[in-house]
């Protein structure tokens, strides 16, 4: 995923998740940006599965 911050791309797992300190209830799901700590929200998998689609398309 790209963060919508700094432009910087990293896996989905490589991003900090549930960071525990936004005060959102419950258990956060947003993904931090490993560079510029920005929380982005995690890519929904209908994008994912377009994205990896346009990948095959292109190679
Ligand atoms: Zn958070």
């Amino acid at each position: 995923m790209k963060c919508g911050y700094c432009g910087h791309e990293f896996a989905e797992e490589e991003g900090i998740r549930g960071c525990g300190k936004c005060g959102k209830p419950g258990r956060c799901s947003m993904v931090r940006c490993p560079k510029c700590f920005y929380e982005n929200p995690p890519e929904l998998k209908m994008v994912k599965r377009l994205k990896s689609f346009l990948k095959k398309e292109k190679s």
